[in-house]
């Protein structure tokens, strides 16, 4: 795979429920059309050119160097660290991105710092052997192949994905599942509590909704929609033992709470 040298690697984000974050690779293979949010960006700020570019990823090769440098600066301020925000850490495809993934964990590990992973790829096992501080996600937005094969081409079956993270689990490994962005029935109709109960086993979920899409923005009961499922995701964790956190904008006022928890 083609690479890049990055001058800092480290940096605080702004994105909610998050510290510090790695980003050691330009574009994701997964190639999903939502849209992603770090593709817009990477185009918009003329970091990629087009879609095609942001499919074939290139990795920061001097990203463990720099890193070494930078963990002494930020040490103090790190509560943990999140792999990855605007590219994937486990992409399908790219054995590079996932060994170096490991390294900078283990890396970052070393120092008595927690790591936060989230993917579509699969995890890989070796993971199990790490820290048990971390804790590895999965993005989980439906059980339908064909909704995976239109909007998040390139990425690994969802089969695939609740497996690795089962295995992890089992491992005594902590796991969670990121269900955002959920789509509207407009674009695909689904059984939420099929996808919630295919993922009962995990530590915590986080539930946020699809921002961007323009046939989203068509379908008319969004609010009570995006409500309904995010109070049916507090009631599920609640009565499971999960931790939840909805994100966002996905809550809105003037929503009919007691129906959504008794439905
Ligand atoms: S996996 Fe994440 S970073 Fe990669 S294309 Fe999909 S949304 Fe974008």
């Amino acid at each position: 795979m083609e690479s890049i040298k990055r001058k800092s690697l480290l940096y605080k984000t702004g994105v909610e429920y998050g510290d510090y974050t790695i980003n050691h690779a330009l574009g994701c293979s997964h190639g999903c059309k939502y849209p992603c949010y770090a593709f817009l960006m990477a185009k918009r700020f003329g970091r990629v050119k087009s879609y095609e570019e942001w499919i074939q990823p290139k990795i920061a090769i001097n990203a463990l160097e720099i890193l070494e440098k930078e963990i002494p600066k930020f040490k103090d301020d790190i509560k943990e660290v999140h792999l990855c925000f605007t590219t994937d850490p486990f992409m399908l495809g790219y054995d590079e991105v996932s060994e170096m993934s490991i390294e900078i964990i283990k890396k970052l590990n070393e120092t008595g710092i927690k790591c936060t992973t989230l993917t579509k790829g699969i995890l890989p096992n070796e993971l199990a052997e790490l820290n048990t501080v971390n804790e590895f996600g999965i993005t989980l937005v439906s059980l339908d192949e064909s909704y995976r094969e239109e909007y998040e081409p390139y990425a690994s079956p969802y089969i695939d994905r609740i497996e690795s993270l089962k295995y992890l689990h089992d491992k005594g490994v902590k796991t969670w599942v990121s269900i955002e962005p959920y789509p509207t029935p407009n674009i695909i109709e689904q059984n939420y509590d099929d996808i919630l109960d295919s993922i009962s086993f995990v530590d915590k979920i986080i539930f946020g909704r699809t921002n961007y899409n323009k046939i989203i923005s068509e379908y008319k009961n969004q609010k009570q929609f995006y409500n309904e499922l995010a109070y049916k995701t507090i009631d599920y964790c609640t009565k499971n033992n999960i931790d939840y956190h909805i994100k966002e904008k996905t809550i809105t006022e003037n929503m009919p709470i007691k129906n959504s928890l008794s439905a």
